[in-house]
């Protein structure tokens, strides 16, 4: 049996993910609906955050959408592929994650040869490890991904989450980045998680902790985990404003 444990990439990039997207984000209450992204008017499609792409199936009842244009929405499919395959991959996911990447990652981006080049890379990679876990030592292998098409599919469920709850905030305004989360010290940051308000979609497929409030307005920082395995935060803060973390504990 092939295991996999994530480890980050050397050809590691932290060009802004954000860059991409347009500066009209302004809400205006009362409108119509608009593209949570570009701000656009017209026909919407739905988009899931997060993407719906890592959940197995039966899908959950309590799916989140947002309103998409089709040209943001169709912009992103190749992310979404990398992402659902990224986050079903690491070795301590739960059973969600080992059926999704049974039923969904094999059959549909694997032997259909989709995202080929990133996965060939990402097999190109693969070293044997031995991972101390919190079931003892474990025979793994590591593999390196890349961090860009994750932060942007993380930045753009962001963005969503960020829009639902805080709809009065301008986030052309705002700079966002993703820092991982090595999967076997998240449980160190149970403490500080217990004290942020929290929800899950499929049960243990996706946990959001959100850490932003309003008398902060534009900051915040947003911890992810996805089948209690693959975590990453999500920071964002007004533009010419400082990070709230140092740089070097990313
Ligand atoms: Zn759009």
């Amino acid at each position: 049996m092939r295991v996999f444990r994530s480890r980050l990439v050397s050809r590691f990039s932290w060009r802004r993910a954000s860059a991409g997207y347009s500066r009209q984000m302004a809400k205006v209450p009362g409108k119509g609906e608009e593209c949570y992204l570009c701000g656009s008017e017209g026909e919407m499609t739905k988009d899931h955050i997060p993407p719906r792409g890592i959940f197995p199936r039966p899908l959950p009842s309590n799916l989140v959408t947002m309103p998409c244009c089709l040209k943001c929405n169709q912009s992103f499919h190749a992310d979404d592929e990398y992402f659902r395959t990224v986050v079903s991959a690491f070795i301590d996911r739960t059973n969600s994650g080992k059926t999704l990447w049974d039923q969904r990652v094999v059959p549909n981006t694997i032997k259909r040869g989709r995202i080929k080049k990133a996965l060939s890379e990402m097999r190109a990679s693969a070293e044997p490890v031995i991972l101390p876990t919190s079931a003892g030592w474990v025979q793994g292998v590591a593999f390196e991904y890349h961090a860009l098409p994750i932060e942007r599919v993380l930045v753009r469920m962001t963005r969503g989450f960020l829009r639902k709850k805080f709809p009065e905030i301008d986030q052309s305004l705002l700079d966002f980045r993703m820092a991982p989360i090595v999967q076997f010290r998240f449980d160190e940051m149970a403490e500080l998680l217990n004290q942020m308000p929290s929800f899950s979609i499929g049960g243990e497929v996706f946990t959001c902790w959100v850490g932003a409030v309003r008398d902060k307005l534009g900051f915040g920082i947003w911890f992810y985990q996805f089948h209690r395995s693959a975590a990453y935060s999500v920071e964002h803060k007004p533009k010419h404003s400082e990070w709230l973390l140092p740089r070097e504990t990313r």
